[in-house]
């Protein structure tokens, strides 16, 4: 079994920015990461809004230079899944490819990931007219009718966003109030190109080799109605990946893992960052911010109870 100081388990930018931090802060450390560096932003065709970083690189561009910097700490990333995690107050345990490892304190940086619709023909679509980032896709859309659906914060933002891009966005919610901020909920309400499809649940996705059509039921009349688009944007929610560490850390009512502001779980020498805690923004600023307050807790706790 080999030992080490703090395990890093996750390479997206919560776990790359805690990999700096560790190693920078000279733990004996490791990254796990089961894919490739870079986590969700890959996913993006441009990153505007991380600072000090201009002219909207693309995700993998975002991916490498973060990866690069972890290389300029020496930073061993090691590529495979990790399982069998056994969370304790003492030694953390876990095995990756066959290998087994312990650790004398664990950053848990497993992210998230976008909720699906849940439609039969979902998957069919995606990307060929479905996406789950209004950001990363949205210029793909630019002139055209789209929907979006969701009810939260991040549909109605989207959906403004899309009425910059596209002729037409309606906004299909299965209720008549929407949960997000109510200054986002009346920007979208002015804007002449957005329609609100309140009380209405999609029944039907529509086309044959991409999306062409979108059905709407009324969940009062049950009347349905057809609405040609060429792109349905998801947003429904997001889903932490959480299944390493069920019934082991505290977690919150949406299935986030819970932290104090030292990113500390409930589990002495566990601590969690980025998208996978319960957090009020997910974003790569504040993955990163949450890698570094982590990775400094860590090599910390690890020092004190080395002593
Ligand atoms: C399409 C899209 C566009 C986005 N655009 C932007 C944007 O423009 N600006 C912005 O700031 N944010 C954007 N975001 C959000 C941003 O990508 C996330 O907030 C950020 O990536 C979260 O980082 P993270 O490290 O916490 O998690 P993630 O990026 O989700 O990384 C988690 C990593 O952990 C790995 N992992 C999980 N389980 C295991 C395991 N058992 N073993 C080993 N590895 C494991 C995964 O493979 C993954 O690489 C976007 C997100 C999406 C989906």
């Amino acid at each position: 079994m080999e030992k080490l100081g703090v395990a890093i388990i996750g390479g997206g930018p919560a776990g790359l920015a805690a990999g700096i931090y560790a190693a920078r802060g000279g733990a004996r450390v490791k990254l796990f990461e089961e894919l490739f560096p870079g986590g969700q932003i890959v996913k993006t065709h441009r990153v505007e809004n991380y600072p000090g970083i201009t002219g909207g690189p693309d995700g993998y561009a975002l991916a490498a230079a973060l990866e690069k910097h972890a290389a300029e700490f020496d930073l061993p990333i090691v590529y495979g899944s990790v399982a069998n995690l056994k969370l304790t107050e003492g030694e953390k345990t876990f095995t990756v490819n066959g290998d087994e490892f312990s650790a004398a304190a664990v950053i848990l940086c497993m992210g998230a990931t976008p909720r699906k619709l849940g439609h039969p023909d979902e998957d069919r679509f995606v990307g060929a007219g479905i996406s789950y980032c209004a950001t990363c896709d949205g210029a793909f859309y630019r002139g055209k009718d789209v929907a979006i659906v969701g009810g939260g914060d991040t549909a109605v933002a989207d959906a403004l966003y899309l009425s910059g891009l596209c002729n037409k966005v309606y906004v299909i919610h299965r209720r008549d109030q929407f949960r997000a901020a109510g200054t986002l909920v009346d920007r979208v309400k002015q804007a002449p190109n957005v329609e609100l499809v309140l009380d209405s649940t999609m029944v039907a996705l529509s086309g044959e080799d991409r999306l062409s059509a979108v059905t709407v039921e009324n969940k009062f009349t049950h009347e349905t109605r057809e609405l040609p688009v060429s792109g349905l944007f998801v947003a429904v929610g997001i889903l932490p990946r959480t299944d390493l560490v069920q019934d082991q850390v505290a977690l919150d009512e949406g299935g986030f893992i819970v932290t104090d502001k030292f990113m500390q779980t409930s589990i002495p020498g566990v601590f969690a960052a980025g998208d996978v805690r319960d957090t009020p923004l997910r974003q790569v600023v504040t993955a990163c911010a949450d890698g570094a307050i982590a990775a400094t807790k860590a090599v910390e706790y690890v020092g004190m109870i080395q002593k």
